[in-house]
């Protein structure tokens, strides 16, 4: 059972508000809301009041445009994977708005937009990521031929950081100053530059509009500093079969662990099919209470085993929960153990894992 905490979203969504002063917080709710559900994660955004979402690609844009039209018709989705070639008839259906950084989607759009009365779109130059915008000499090329933007009201000039989660890296200095330049070739456009962890590097980088995602799901995007951010995320695992061992044996594939007779152990019903990494195998640990449970051999595909010898007999029995992420070990402390990020665990949790909304459910 996976619960989210729809009102801890929420109040991240107004401590991030607060950290932005008067500037606008969007909620990036791409990969079906980092896979904790687009329509009631951003339904509960909506009535918290935010107008502006940003999802990957045109399919998840119709998605969300269906979970909002009853109580937010008005919100602006944005799709950050542009417009693809024949696409525009969708994006129209849904009203969703490309993030464009690529000279041929500009010209696809304008030519949309000059047939059509017009169409908004947020243009993205990059800065150093590398990945999506316009580089150097195609933003050169487009402030040159501003015509080409004709059928386009550019909403925002756009771009995206690479090294936000540390505040040290002088890639956050040189990325701003590249988008100060960048926003001059496009003027009076408004702008966007943060991320979660880029909110929290300062007003400087705050500009008209940021894009946290990870920040309101709860996961750390700044490692090295403490997360003022409330944790979203509880995952339960059914405990289907506890076993006191009476001999010298091992547990799993691989036979990589040897318990001692004594020992107590609790198979679970998650497994990496879940999206329990199998990295994990001997290393993590869950929790019965405030009693910790190790991980004792691989983390199969639909199970997984824990060592609860320390819980004592009537703390644990067959049908009970054993809680594997929460209050006691975080998405961030199972990614730091798996060797990965909060955000590729939450992204991960599998569909069969059943999600429980807690909090006020618009
Ligand atoms: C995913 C994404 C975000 C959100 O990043 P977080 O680190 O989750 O806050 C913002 N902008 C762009 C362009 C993205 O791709």
């Amino acid at each position: 059972m996976l619960t989210v905490d729809l009102d801890a979203i929420a109040a991240n969504y107004r401590t991030l508000c607060g950290e932005l002063g008067g500037s606008e917080s969007a909620a990036v709710v791409k990969a079906d809301g980092y896979g904790l559900g687009a329509a009631p994660v951003a339904r509960r955004l909506a009535a918290e009041g935010c107008r502006r979402f940003f999802v990957s690609d045109v399919d998840e844009g119709g998605v969300l445009r269906a979970a909002l039209d009853d109580i937010a018709a008005d919100a602006v989705i944005h799709v950050l994977d542009g417009v693809g070639e024949g696409a525009e008839g969708e994006f129209d259906r849904a009203r969703l708005v490309p993030v464009l950084g690529d000279p041929g989607q500009i010209e696809r759009w304008a030519a949309h937009g000059r047939a059509h009365g017009g169409r908004s779109a947020i243009i993205e130059v990059d800065t150093g990521m590398g990945r999506m915008g316009l580089g150097g000499r195609e933003l050169d090329d487009l402030a040159a031929a501003p015509a080409r933007l004709d059928g386009i009201a550019v909403a925002y000039v756009m771009s995206h950081l690479a090294c936000a989660d540390d505040p040290d890296d002088p890639m956050n200095a040189r990325q701003l100053a590249a988008f100060a330049a960048a926003r001059a070739r496009l003027p009076g456009a408004r702008a966007s530059l943060a991320n979660s962890a880029g909110i929290f590097l300062g007003p400087d980088y705050h500009f008209d509009l940021a894009r946290p995602g990870g920040a309101l799901f709860g996961v750390s995007s700044a490692p090295n500093r403490p997360s003022p951010m409330a944790q979203v995320v509880g995952l339960q695992g059914k405990v289907v079969r506890l076993r006191d061992v009476d001999t010298d044996m091992t547990v799993g594939y691989g036979a990589t662990r040897r318990i001692a007779g004594g020992c107590r152990i609790a198979t679970v019903a998650v497994g990496y099919a879940d999206g329990y990494p199998r990295a994990l195998g001997n290393l993590s640990t869950a929790y019965v209470g405030d009693i910790p449970v190790p991980i004792v051999g691989r983390v199969s595909m639909d199970l997984v085993t824990f060592d609860v010898s320390e819980v004592p007999t009537e703390g644990l029995r067959p049908g009970d929960s054993i809680e594997m992420i929460g209050a006691h070990h975080t998405a961030d402390d199972l990614a730091r153990d798996a060797g990965t990020i909060g955000y590729e665990i939450l992204t991960g949790l599998g569909p069969r894992l059943h999600r429980i909304y807690i909090g006020k459910r618009i």
